[in-house]
């Protein structure tokens, strides 16, 4: 008789991550032993204060630090191959493909001298290879999948004609057209109005679960926190203090930092 074992592996794990800066004193440590992993079709917030190492975790799990300043040591598991092992241009396939990234400018993402439709279907052409005349279709989908309006009409115009919000979808858009398992969102509602970070962020939980794509959501906020994440993990000056389903770290927060984080919600 054979027993069928289904493991359920996560799109990403990671594993006692520690990233380390090149300072005058020596090697300085800013996140310390962070381990956390993400499943297909849920979101995981990393929550925590300015300074905390939010962005430093998502830059190190992409390997996106300088190489001779920083010093990243655990295990990043994509899928179950470690990136940390992985070779620079192995890198380059996984940013343009099994991981999408969306952060808080935009604007700063987007060239602005080509138009909205080029970049998008750039994307398209470079990591899926699809033809200029493919990737124009499929850009028109993807723009109105992330619910730009008139979508077909705004394939020409240049990224300073949009708006915070607008730019921010087409940078959803630019992130899907490479079909990702996960996605990596770092305070990508921050600049935004609250009514556009409300309309943002219930567009990427219809993504998540449509997409079945895992999403790793970083936050200052708990507001945004209680909104999107099925799981939650709260950092303190570097350290992992708490994780746990949203609603039970809502329910119960263990850590007194957790309820000061929760004490702030207005
Ligand atoms: P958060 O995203 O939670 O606001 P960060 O991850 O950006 O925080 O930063 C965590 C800590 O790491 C901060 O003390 C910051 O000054 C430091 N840090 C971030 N990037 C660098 C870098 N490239 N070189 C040196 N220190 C850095
Ligand atoms: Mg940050």
């Amino acid at each position: 008789m054979t027993d069928t074992v289904t493991t359920k592996r996560p799109v990403l794990a990671v594993e006692n991550l520690t990233t380390s800066f090149k300072t005058q004193e020596g090697w300085k440590a800013v996140i310390r032993n962070i381990s956390l992993h993400v499943d297909a079709g849920e979101t995981v917030a990393i929550v925590g204060e300015s300074g905390s190492g939010k962005s430093v975790t998502a830059l190190s799990t992409m390997r996106l630090l300088p190489a001779g300043r920083s010093r990243t040591e655990g295990r990043i598991l994509l899928d179950g191959t470690d990136l940390l092992k992985a070779s620079e241009a192995e890198m380059r396939k996984v940013r343009g493909g099994s991981i999408g990234m969306i952060f808080q400018e935009p604007m700063t993402s987007l060239n602005p001298v080509f138009t909205i439709g080029n970049q998008i279907a750039e994307a398209l052409v470079l990591h899926r290879g699809l033809s200029w005349s493919e990737a124009e279709t499929e850009t028109v989908r993807l723009m109105e999948r992330v619910r730009i309006p008139a979508a077909k009409a705004r394939l020409h115009e240049y990224p300073h004609k949009f708006s915070g919000g607008m730019r921010q979808r087409v940078m959803i858009a630019m992130a899907l057209a490479c079909r990702p398992k996960l996605l990596i969102a770092d305070e990508p509602t921050t600049a935004l109005d609250v009514t556009i970070q409300a309309e943002i962020l219930h567009l990427l939980r219809e993504l998540q679960r449509e997409e079945n794509m895992g999403v790793l959501f970083i936050t200052h906020d708990m507001g945004v926190v209680a909104e999107i994440a099925d799981r939650t993990v709260v950092m303190f000056r570097g350290d992992m203090i708490e994780t746990g389903k949203t609603d039970e770290i809502f329910d119960a927060p263990k850590a007194i930092y957790t309820k000061s984080l929760l004490a702030s919600i207005p």
